[in-house]
């Protein structure tokens, strides 16, 4: 039977070294870091990300706010609202909530993010460095993935990774963050599954990473025995929430598996707080 990570512990080891981090800078300046969501209309399930953000940010020292904002709004005026954000030096980190009413497009809105202020790792400038392993402040999912495989000490020199799903927030960027460990990266997505390779890709994965969003697409019988099993997947079944992967089936099979929820999760939030805490250090460095 596969060891079941334990997702909340790695996040409350983080949690703890990012607090440690923030009271150092804070301690030698005299703004301190503040995280600005901003959420264009109404949503239950943003509502739930932001109380869980608030929560985690509070907790190590971030000061949290959130910017309501009318669904009326247009595209130029939301930019014009960041802009705001951008040159307000009380403001050190940024992150727009989706989902954003469907006139407005996200990536656009991302863009307009002062890459110092991208709490979510997302803007292309951001995006871009972790090409060239410079990358400081990365994608939240990516980056938790990358955390979980590091806090078990698995080792991607040489390995077989396979990711499924290749969103460019979660699949394209873990592919080069995975590629800059030395792993021999396969990427999938639709059409992999569409054109009947999938199950074939997944056997020779050491290390599986699963980014798709559809309950129990990937079948326990696929995964090879003794692989790491990651699985990023949030779906809401009736009143239950599930990942991707057929979890009782993979965990007879896998060496290592993260559960949905208690997984990728918490440790998420947990980069996204180091983002905060790492803007905060880079905007201190340059007396912002
Ligand atoms: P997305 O919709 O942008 O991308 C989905 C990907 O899955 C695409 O690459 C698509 O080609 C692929 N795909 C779709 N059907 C497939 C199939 N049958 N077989 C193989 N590939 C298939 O999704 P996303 O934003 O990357 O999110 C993916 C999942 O991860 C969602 O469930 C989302 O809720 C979850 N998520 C979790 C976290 C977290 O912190 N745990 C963060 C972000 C996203």
């Amino acid at each position: 039977m596969a060891k079941v990570v334990d997702g909340k512990e790695i996040a409350r080891q983080m949690n703890d070294k990012v607090g440690n981090s923030i009271r150092e800078i804070r301690a030698l300046v005299q703004i301190p870091p503040r995280l600005v969501s901003v959420m264009v209309g109404r949503s239950e399930d943003a509502e739930i990300y932001i109380n869980m953000q608030r929560k985690t940010a509070e907790s190590v020292g971030i000061e949290f706010s959130v910017d309501r904002i009318d669904d009326g709004i247009t595209q130029e005026d939301l930019i014009a609202h960041i802009e705001k954000l951008n040159s307000d030096s009380a403001v050190t980190a940024i992150i727009v909530q989706k989902p954003l009413p469907g006139k407005i497009d996200h990536d656009k809105i991302v863009a307009g993010i002062n890459p110092e202020k991208d709490a979510e790792g997302i803007h292309p400038a951001n995006l871009g460095r972790i090409l060239r392993r410079e990358a400081d402040i990365v994608p939240c999912t990516p980056g938790a993935v990358m955390k979980i495989l590091k806090a078990h000490e698995v080792d991607l020199y040489g390995k077989e990774v396979v990711i499924v799903g290749h969103s460019a927030i979660v699949g394209k960027p873990l592919s080069l963050m995975m590629l800059n460990e030395m792993a021999t990266t396969t990427v999938c997505h639709i059409g992999t599954f569409e054109t009947g390779n999938l199950p074939g890709h997944i056997r020779k994965a050491d290390i599986l990473v699963v980014a798709v969003g559809k309950p129990g697409i990937i079948k326990g019988d696929w995964i090879g025995e003794g692989a790491v099993v990651i699985d990023v997947g949030i779906n809401k079944v009736g009143d239950t929430v599930v990942g991707d992967v057929d979890f009782s089936e993979a965990s007879k099979k896998a060496a290592l598996i993260t559960p949905v929820p208690g997984g990728v999760g918490p440790v998420t939030v947990s980069i996204l707080m180091r983002n905060v805490s790492r803007a905060y250090s880079i905007q201190n460095k340059k007396g912002v």
